[in-house]
Parts: C-alpha cells; structure tokens; sequence
C-alpha cells in the first residue's frame, strides 16, 4: 500500500460558550481535518487541532505544516508508521497537531485495512472509557452550579480549572465538594498559574474537600518547581505543558518531578509518540492521563482508542467535544452516556467525514 495523497481542511465548528483556563480564553473552534488517501482505495481521517499558546499552532499553520509533510511522505507504505514518524520529524521540528493529523489517519487505514477497531489494533480488549468533565473558571457559584448539572447528568470524575485568584479557586472548590457530594473525584488543573509556595498552601486548603490531584500547578519550563511540590506536598502532581515528548516525559522522571503525565495527542505528535511516553512511564511505575485540546470527536475517538488499549492510562479528560457543536460533519466513532464512552466497533475510528 502507498500514500498517493494527503488532504487537508479547515473544518469551522460552533463553539457556544468561550473556553476560559489560567492562560487564556478561546473563542473559535476550527480544526484541521486530514484525509490520508491510498492506492488500495482506503483513506484515513486526522485532526489536527493545537492552541497558540500551548503549542503554538493555529488552524493555518497545521495547514501548512500538512502540506509540507505531505511531499515527504507521498509514496510510503502508511503503515510504516515509526519510518513516517522519523520522517516527519526530519522534515519538521514541532508541530504536533499537524503530525497527530497525519498519525491518527495512519491509524484509521491500519485499522481499515485489518477490519478491527483502533483500540484493538493498539491492544485492548474493550471498547469502554470513563472520561471526566471540565469545570471552567467562572464564578464559584456558577462551577458549582455547572459541577452538580453534569454530575446529575452521569459524570463522577470533575477536573475543576484554577489559577485565576487563589481565594477564588478555593470558594468554587468548596461550593462544587458542597454541590456533589463526597463520592465525585475532583482534581484541579492550575495551568502554570502558581508558584510552589502558592501551590502549596492552596492544596493544603483543597484537601480539605477530597481534592489530592493537582495538574501543572507551575510554568511548564519549571520542572525544579515540580521537583519540590512532590518532596513538601501530600498530593499528586500530575505534568500537562511540562511534558510533550517522551524525552520530556524521561527528564522529569528522571528528576522525580512527577507522579503522572497527561498525555495529549495534539502535543506529542499523535498515537505513535502517546504509545511511546505512555511505555516510558509504564516502565517507570508513573501513570498516565490521557487529555486534549478543543478536538472534535474525532481525535476524541482516537484518544479513548488510547486509553482504552493502555492499562497504565488509569484517567480520561475527553471531553472538548461535547462543548462542539460540529453540525453533523463527523459522524461515527463512538457514543458516550454519562461520562461513560462506547468506541465504534467499526474498522479503524469508525469516523464518516464531510471533506
Ligand atoms: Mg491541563
């Protein structure tokens, strides 16, 4: 089999309510959708998805990064994945999303051309997934408010968005444990926003409320910050923009910086390089966390594929989609009710694309 073509567009979708975090706020949702297409008539679809200010990729730079990757790789067998990924990063430094377009269509044709679903071509045996939901900053009153709606709607795993003002992140904190009851796990996810000092007083009062788990609480070039959260505190601390590659993710193990990683697609250059990090921290007793950008259920697909498959990815954050509206261009790949995700049974994502 060869790639005789890459296609890629730009795919507008509706994003109702802007998505607030500790470093910024997104307002649009368009994403790169990528068809990889071959000469044994199967084609795979990609997304493509960054932020400009976690990976420094907007919708027109994937784009171009596609285009340019895909003169390199015209031609090759795509289930030569590793020799396409070396390739790829050959040709270009970076660019996960772009990458992680390319990389998740590769898998979509391995899996068509096998006639079995990704998560079973990555090695799992059930299609099932509990993903959390997101609780963006606002006022405490309203992350209550919203906490208890989708706890009442099947969810039991909350990641609550801190970082704007301490005192803030605690009131909403207690309001949502007042809110949902003892039995939720909530975990916050500071987004670089505290110093160790402020890091740590914080989570002294969040445990308080049941909340031991702390997502990227310093800036991510701050590992020596990482470093003594986990000698001085008595929670998790849990890397996400610290940690795109697996090179990343052995030096912070190394330094004994980390008790997980939050694994994104987007950021490490899709499936190939997930699987990679995920063994390195398998190996290394760390668990992981498979998380996302704003993708559609698309790359979503390809990330519950992902936890699915791995045993050592003991927590799920895919949730962007459902504050997507796509308008019906992506249909397929999986149904979720509650928290709980159903993959496709269908070869490859199981995804039907409009291109
Ligand atoms: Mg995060």
């Amino acid at each position: 089999m060869k790639i005789t073509d890459i296609r890629a567009k730009i795919i507008h979708l509706g994003l109702p309510k802007p998505v607030v975090i500790s470093r910024g706020t997104i307002t649009t949702a368009d994403t790169v959708v990528v068809q990889v297409l071959t000469d044994e008539g199967i084609s795979g679809y990609g997304e493509g998805t960054g932020a400009t200010f976690i990976t420094g990729e907007t919708p027109e730079t994937i784009l171009g990064a596609v285009r340019l990757l895909r003169e390199e790789l015209i031609g090759t067998d795509p289930l030569a994945i590793g020799h396409i990924h070396r390739t790829m990063d050959r040709a270009l430094v970076g660019n996960g999303s772009a990458k992680a377009a390319i990389d998740i269509a590769l898998y979509d044709i391995m899996g068509k051309a096998l006639g079995a679903p990704l998560y079973k071509i990555l090695g799992g045996v059930s299609g099932k997934v509990e993903t959390d939901m997101t609780i963006l900053i606002d006022k405490p009153s309203v992350m209550a408010k919203r906490a208890k709606e989708v706890v009442e709607q099947g969810f039991r795993f909350l990641k609550v968005k801190a970082g704007a003002d301490p005192h803030q992140d605690i009131e909403a904190i207690r309001l949502i444990r007042e809110a949902v009851g003892p039995d939720i796990h909530i975990k916050v996810d500071a987004n670089q926003a505290w110093s160790v000092s402020e890091c740590l007083w914080i989570m002294e009062e969040l445990s308080k409320y049941g909340v031991d788990v702390v997502e990227q609480p310093t800036r991510y070039w701050d590992s020596d910050g990482l470093v003594h959260l986990r000698r001085k505190g008595r929670f998790t601390v849990m890397a996400d923009e610290s940690c795109f590659t697996p090179q990343d993710a052995i030096a912070l193990i190394k330094k004994d910086a980390v008790d997980m990683i939050n694994i994104k697609l987007m950021k490490c250059g899709g499936l190939y390089r997930a699987l990679e990090i995920n063994s390195i921290c398998e190996a290394s007793g760390i668990a992981c966390m498979v998380g996302c950008m704003i993708e559609s259920k698309l790359a979503i697909a390809a990330g519950a594929a992902l936890v699915a498959s791995q045993p050592n990815i003991r927590l799920a954050d895919l949730d962007s989609f459902l504050s997507l509206d796509d308008r019906g261009q992506l249909r397929g790949g999986f149904t979720i009710s509650g928290g709980e995700i159903t993959l496709s049974e269908e070869p490859g994502l199981g995804i039907e694309v409009d291109m």
